[in-house]
């Protein structure tokens, strides 16, 4: 099966008992059994549920591997892979542009207990073989990463951590000191990414996002290839139960089911958007790797076959300037989150990279004026025309303002 044909066809049968076409939504909390321990297979919702549970297998067929895990939202599903790996005094070592809610767990909950964390810039191989120790556990990578969309070599780094000493798989234990290398899948998705084909031992996954598609859940999920690496992460999905309702995983089945035509949308729009915008007189710089001019568009092009649908941009203006283009858009709604198909733009700096100090903010190059857009599956033509025509006010913002007889800069 080819990747549209899984997302409609992968563990979506027709209802056994009454043929009907779409599976009900399994919207309960326990199940009869007819004797005491018998059950037929689901015992109780927070364990399995039959719509959770074909959620999962669509979405481990996505990413082809055999096991996948559903939780109550993205970060759930990175707190059970971190609450599985994650003893004091291991190491983890991220990107300096990592989500900032990946930041926020790993430096307040994580480090209080002694896990010591190592930001670097993944996209520098030099920098992750230089902070691979005998103590790190995990490396996560995001990429491309939120929100200015640099680019890690997913296969040179899986490389890197497996080849450290003492992290080679033995075949006698069971993982021993593996170091495991970790992807956050949620900007690339399956349609455009595949990272257990270029070595990732985990793929996490915001299903908030472009999984599920359309701004109206929150959700997400852990997947492994190997059943001693999932089954830790299997376990805390029961033990510490912060798992989607059956309602939930149904809305998310039914997103899957158009995920492939809403990439293609999705990155034809921000394509769009990112030629019109490069080169603008008010635009300092524009993040898209499908640009030639991107740092990391020859790896994406190499491990990836779509560049996705994000688009980030500095706007060259003040504060102010960036603040009025954000909230005067005629089809950007100014909301946190992405991946849907009603587009959306965010202000990472007061927005979704809030909680990340300013002074952390500045050397991690992320700007106050850094504007990030998620085009959804409108027409290009009306969204490159809004971006443009809040760019033209700005500039007549400005030349209203301007004292008589001042000059152009
Ligand atoms: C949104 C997001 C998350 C967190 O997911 P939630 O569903 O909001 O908990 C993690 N990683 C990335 C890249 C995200 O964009």
């Amino acid at each position: 099966m080819k990747f549209a044909t899984r997302t409609i066809h992968a563990g979506q049968p027709s209802e056994p008992e009454t043929g009907a076409l779409v599976a009900p939504i399994f919207q309960t909390s326990t199940y009869e059994q007819e004797s005491p321990g018998q059950d037929k297979g689901f015992s109780y919702s927070r364990t399995n549920n039959p719509t959770r549970q074909r959620l999962e297998t669509v979405l481990a067929e996505l990413e082809g591997v055999p096991y996948a895990a559903a939780f109550a939202s993205g970060l759930a599903a990175e707190n059970a892979v971190l609450q599985a790996y994650l003893r004091p005094g291991d190491e983890v070592i991220i990107p300096l542009d990592v989500y900032g809610g990946t930041y926020r767990i790993l430096n307040k909950v994580y480090q209080p207990i002694g896990v010591v964390t190592k930001q670097i810039d993944t996209g520098d191989l030099k920098a992750v073989e230089a902070a691979l120790s005998a103590r790190t556990r995990l490396v996560w990578i995001e990429s491309p990463t939120n929100p200015r969309l640099l680019i890690s070599d997913i296969a040179a780094i899986s490389k890197l951590a497996h080849a450290r000493k003492g992290s080679q798989v033995d075949g006698k234990s069971s993982l021993g000191d593996r170091t495991l290398v970790v992807v956050d899948n949620t900007f690339a998705t399956p349609c455009f990414q595949q990272p257990f084909e270029l070595g990732a031992d985990i793929v996490v996954h915001s299903v908030t996002k472009y999984l599920a598609g359309h701004s109206d859940t929150v959700q997400g999920a852990a997947l492994a290839k190997e059943a001693a690496v999932f089954e830790p992460i299997k376990f805390l999905q029961n033990a510490t139960g912060a798992v989607p309702s059956p309602f939930d995983c149904w809305l998310t089945m039914r997103g899957l089911k158009t995920l492939e035509l809403r990439m293609q949308r999705h990155e034809e729009n921000a394509l769009a958007i990112a030629k019109a915008l490069n080169g603008h007189a008010l635009v300092h710089r524009v993040y898209f790797p499908g640009l030639a001019s991107h740092p990391g568009h020859d790896i994406a092009r190499r491990q990836m076959t779509g560049f996705g649908g994000m688009v980030s941009f500095e706007l060259d203006g003040t504060l102010e300037e960036v603040i009025a283009f954000a909230s005067s858009r005629r089809y950007f709604t100014l909301a946190e989150s992405l991946g849907g198909v009603k587009s959306l733009l965010c202000h990472p700096a007061t927005m979704t990279h809030a909680s990340i100090p300013a002074e952390a903010r500045a050397e991690l190059g992320l700007s106050d004026t850094l504007l990030r857009l998620s085009p959804g599956c409108e027409n290009a033509e009306d969204l490159v025309e809004d971006l443009l025509a809040g760019l033209a006010e700005v500039a007549s913002a400005r030349a209203s303002r301007k004292p008589v007889g001042a000059t152009a800069r």
